[in-house]
């Protein structure tokens, strides 16, 4: 079968609404406050407005199938029959994919996690021996016909069967999931032929999974599994899409199981290895458009890779190098930057149209698109040269740092010191760094955002809740106490507004899960601290007592992983400078008094890059900017860190080497687990593994926190081991957080009592 190729499209669209309006009507029926038609009437509304955009652009294939009201990998699930037999109870479909979304009064959500590198979280499918896959297209079917309606060439894009299966879950005593790909094959192929029967030309396979390093055997199931599906007459052509890094060796091998096209990431993945891969007639939809970032395309750039392709006689699509859900809809709303900055830009719509126009260069030559690529040429080169970009005395000062900022002194000595010196107690209890935002912090902020209050008025109000929660601290009978960080709107975003070499956004929203959305900070430029950041706050709490203040600070890894980062110089350059700002912080908070600093590195994980070859290098400048920031204190100053949100086990080392004198890290739900990995990578410091669950609402018992104690005893010597909840308590209620720490001192005194 030959394929009709294609020439211009992207893998995906963001589903949120331009202004947010699909978040608006999930939450508004959630609260029961408009009905499901109401939901799907926005819906509708959004598709048609993304799918005419596109086809308006001048796309000869369009993905439909990319909305969705919650996930992706939830649709998924219901396409395949597999979501899990505790929701099956709930009356309507609606509700049912809502109820395993979030769970309600009766059933448990599905677990939520980092769609690989990005900062999107999907639901993850549990797989038990039980479930019974069968193909429900009704939502494929119904999108695609709307499709039809407007006219736009439709390539329906689903979650390809191996990256469905990988990025499940096992449960009741599931086996490897890999080995019921047999039961979804003939799912897959009936799919592929009611959609060739609906006159479908093209099908998108997602199979991002197939860029990570998962090995040889899955790449030949993969292999496999594709030459099952493409092995039918009556199917479509088959799209297999990767994205967020490049398949390397595995692409021939691809392109040798019948698949028709194959997209490939080259932003994220070299284009380098192209060269001698036979393409063997099959289509190459190159992602020359970066999905996941906010720069402008540098279209000469682009255009040379797609014309080398094409002139070796590869059938070329020019495409985003992976879905435009990570990025916002557009720049239009941006009306704030100055026009330089503006210029370096790309948001949803800007990268949409420069698909075109590089699918218009490669097709009718350099000439037909002469302005774009002068505009182009000049805004990388404004870029290049911008002074902002280019500070040399900052890089120079980096440099010799680097050199001299040595290492702290021996960790033993250091924190004996520190704890003597600070009087802390066996056994300190502490607390991750945020209090419950309560419903007067979010009136106050929302007032002075809108200029109701002034800033002398707002400060106050915060300062009164930094006073409220010192004062519950010490009657708590907590040893080292937070100021609650009522002034943070968000970890990371609290530091970017300060920094020089960032901007915010007006309305650049993206996707983080379900309705959740984000606004992540552009970190554009040379990163510079003008002032100090949070000393007046932690300054101001220590004076309200006498038990030793914490200082609360992001690190590096997490500034980055939560902001759109610059792409023109490696990551870990703009890491150490983003490292230096909070050096910088962490000495002003010494000279201000403040004793103990926390450096969060919740991100440390979510950023490993998805290939083993490039872990070591990512480490190493994680590690080393974590250190150059937390080395310019004295050593009696004690520097604490808190990790959270994942699987610690690939990054333990790299934990054990950030070499705080004290970590605070996320182990209630895995018992404890990560003390012993912790003590095989020859961790001697502070730990302080939570001891109970943030992320509910339920109150532990003295009991329970006991028994967690315990089992920390069991494999940290007592001198070691710190008491703290999993991670900060910005989502928890007031009442709920006074029990739970009531009961945390309550069940460390009982500890300390039987040492
Ligand atoms: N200090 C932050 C807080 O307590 C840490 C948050 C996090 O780990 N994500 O809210
Ligand atoms: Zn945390």
């Amino acid at each position: 079968m030959t394929p009709t190729p294609f020439s211009a499209t992207v893998l995906g669209s963001p589903r949120i609404g331009p202004n947010r309006e699909l978040k608006k009507a999930v939450e508004s029926y959630w609260a029961k406050k408009s009905s499901a038609e109401d939901l799907a009437a926005v819906a509708k509304g959004l598709r048609a407005d993304t799918l005419t955009k596109l086809k308006n652009a001048g796309f000869d294939s369009v993905p439909v199938n990319t909305f969705s009201y919650y996930d992706q990998m939830l649709d998924a699930a219901v396409l395949l029959g597999a979501l899990p037999e505790r929701v099956k109870g709930v009356a309507n479909d609606l509700d049912r994919y809502f109820a395993a979304a979030r769970g309600n009064q009766d059933v448990a959500p599905l677990e939520m996690t980092k769609w690989f590198d990005t900062n999107y979280h999907y639901i993850v499918p549990e797989i038990s021996p039980s479930t019974k896959f069968a193909l429900d297209p009704s939502k494929i079917f119904a999108e695609l016909e709307e499709a039809k309606e407007l006219g736009v060439p439709a390539r329906p894009v689903v979650i390809g069967p191996v990256t469905f299966l990988l990025l499940s879950k096992p449960v009741n005593g599931q086996g490897p999931l890999l080995e019921r790909i047999g039961e979804l094959i003939p799912l897959y192929k009936d799919l592929l032929s009611q959609l060739k029967a609906k006159g479908v030309e093209w099908v998108q396979l997602d199979e991002p999974v197939l860029v990570t390093d998962k090995g040889q055997a899955v790449l030949d199931a993969a292999v496999s599994a594709y030459q099952q599906l493409t092995s039918a007459a009556d199917r479509p052509s088959v799209l297999l899409a990767t994205y967020f890094s490049g398949l390397g060796s595995a692409l021939e091998k691809i392109l040798s199981s019948g698949v028709d096209g194959v997209a490939v990431d080259l932003v994220y993945g070299s284009a380098d290895h192209l060269a001698g891969v036979h393409f063997q007639g099959k289509l190459l939809v190159a992602g020359v458009v970066d999905g996941r970032n906010i720069w402008r395309t540098d279209l000469d750039k682009a255009l040379t890779v797609l014309e080398g392709l094409k002139n070796k006689g590869v059938q070329v699509a020019v495409s985003s190098s992976s879905s435009l859900l990570h990025v916002p809809y557009s720049l239009k709303p941006e009306t704030h930057l100055d026009d330089t900055l503006r210029s370096w830009l790309a948001f949803g719509d800007e990268k949409i149209a420069e698909v075109a126009t590089l699918a218009k260069g490669l097709k009718q030559g350099r000439s037909a698109i002469a302005d774009e690529l002068d505009a182009s040429a000049k805004a990388q080169s404004a870029r290049r040269t911008d002074p902002r970009l280019n500070d040399k005395a900052l890089r120079d000062e980096i440099a010799k740092l680097r050199e001299t900022a040595g290492q702290r002194g021996p960790a033993d000595q250091r924190i004996a010191q520190q704890n003597a010196a600070l009087g802390i107690p066996k056994l300190p209890t502490t607390t991750i760094g945020s209090f419950p935002q309560t419903r007067e912090i979010r009136v106050a902020r929302q007032k002075f955002t809108k200029g109701e209050i002034t800033a002398e008025q707002y400060e106050q109000h915060m300062r009164d809740e930094v006073a409220a929660v010192i004062k519950l601290q010490e009657e708590l009978g907590l040893d080292v106490l937070v100021h609650g960080e009522p002034e943070r709107n968000d970890m990371v975003q609290y530091f970017a507004e300060q920094l020089e070499g960032f901007f915010a956004t007006s309305n650049g929203w993206v996707q983080s899960y379900g309705s959740r959305c984000v606004r992540p900070p552009v970190l554009f430029g040379d990163v510079k601290r003008p002032n100090p950041m949070t000393v007046q706050w932690s300054k101001y709490a220590q004076s309200l007592t006498d038990k030793p203040v914490k200082g609360m600070l992001t690190g590096p890894v997490t500034i980055l992983a939560w902001s759109f980062v610059r792409d023109d110089q490696p990551l870990g350059d703009t890491a150490y400078q983003v490292a230096l700002a909070i050096r910088e912080e962490t000495v002003d908070l010494q000279n201000a008094g403040i004793k103990v600093i926390q450096v969060d590195e919740p991100a440390l994980r979510e950023t490993l890059p998805l290939k083993k070859a490039e872990q070591d290098a990512y480490l190493d400048w994680a590690v080393g900017s974590f250190k150059f920031s937390t080395s310019g204190v004295e050593d009696s100053t004690q520097i604490h860190t808190h990790l959270c949100y994942s699987e610690f086990g690939e990054v333990i080392g790299a934990i054990a080497d950030l070499d705080a004198d004290v970590t605070s890290i996320e182990a209630a739900r895995s018992h404890m687990e990560v003390l012993d990995d912790l003590n095989a990578a020859g961790f001697k410091n502070g730990v302080g593994p939570g001891v109970y669950d943030i992320h509910s609402p339920r109150v532990p018992s003295v009991d329970e926190i006991v028994v967690s104690l315990k089992e920390a005893l069991a494999a940290v010597p007592v001198d070691r081991l710190w008491v703290n909840p999993d991670c900060g308590l910005k989502t928890r209620g007031e009442s709920e957080t006074k029990a739970s720490l009531v009961n945390l001192v309550e069940a460390t005194k009982q500890v300390r009592a039987t040492l």
